[in-house]
C-alpha cells in the first residue's frame, strides 16, 4: 500500500490540528442551530468521524451514497443516488461533509436536490478543495486544505476502492493508474 505513494501531502498531525480548528469554528457557528451532519459516502467517513468529535454542540448525523466516479480518476458528470438519507430535512441546518471538491459537479447536484426538501440552511464542509478544477458554480463554506491538481488518496479517499485506510493524504504514483 505505502509503496504506491509518491509523496505524503498532509500528515496525520497536520490533518488532526486542522480538523480541530474547523470543528471549533463549526461549533461557534452552529451553537444555536439544529445541526445535521451528512456524510457523503464513502470518501468522507474518516473526515466525518474525526470532525463530528471536534464539534461540541448537539448534532445529528446521517449518510448518503452517490456515485460519480466509478473506478477512474475523472468525473463522469453523472450522479446517481445509491443510498438516500434516512430522515427528513424539514427545518434542519444541514452541513454536507465531503472528502474533496474537484469539479464540484457532485456537490452541486446534491445541494440542489437536498435544498428542495425544506432544510433551514445548507452549507458544505470539505476536507480537501481543488479550486483549479472547479466546473460547477459551488463554493465550500469550510475547507481544511486546498490541494494541487493531483490525484490524492488516503484518509478516506480511494483509488479503485484502495488506500482509504491510509492515515494520511498522499499523492498516488501515476504508474498505479496509467
Ligand atoms: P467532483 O464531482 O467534485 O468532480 O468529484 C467529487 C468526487 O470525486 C469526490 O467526492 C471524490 O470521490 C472524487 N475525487 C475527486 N478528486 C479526487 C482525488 O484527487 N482523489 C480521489 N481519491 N478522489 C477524488
Ligand atoms: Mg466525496
Ligand atoms: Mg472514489
Amino acid at each position: 500500500m505505502k509503496e504506491d505513494i509518491l509523496k505524503v501531502l498532509l500528515s496525520e498531525e497536520e490533518i488532526a490540528a486542522k480538523v480541530s480548528e474547523i470543528g471549533a469554528k463549526i461549533s461557534r457557528d452552529y451553537h444555536d442551530k439544529n445541526l445535521l451532519l451528512v456524510s457523503v459516502l464513502k470518501g468522507s467517513v474518516v473526515f466525518m468521524a474525526d470532525l463530528m468529535r471536534a464539534i461540541d454542540v448537539n448534532a445529528a448525523i446521517d449518510f448518503m451514497s452517490v456515485s460519480s466516479y466509478g473506478s477512474g480518476t475523472k468525473t463522469s458528470g453523472e450522479v446517481k443516488i445509491i443510498k438516500d438519507l434516512d430522515r427528513s430535512l424539514e427545518g434542519v441546518d444541514l452541513l454536507l461533509v465531503e472528502d474533496i471538491l474537484d469539479s464540484g459537479k457532485t456537490l452541486h447536484y446534491l445541494r440542489d436536490m437536498l435544498s428542495k426538501r425544506g432544510p433551514k440552511s445548507i452549507r458544505i464542509a470539505t476536507l480537501l478543495d481543488k479550486p483549479a478544477r472547479r466546473e460547477a458554480d459551488i463554493k465550500p463554506d469550510y475547507v481544511c486544505f486546498e490541494v494541487p491538481d493531483e490525484f490524492v488518496v488516503g484518509y478516506g479517499l480511494d483509488y479503485a476502492e484502495k488506500y482509504r485506510n491510509l492515515p494520511y493524504v498522499g499523492i498516488l504514483k501515476p504508474s498505479v493508474y496509467e
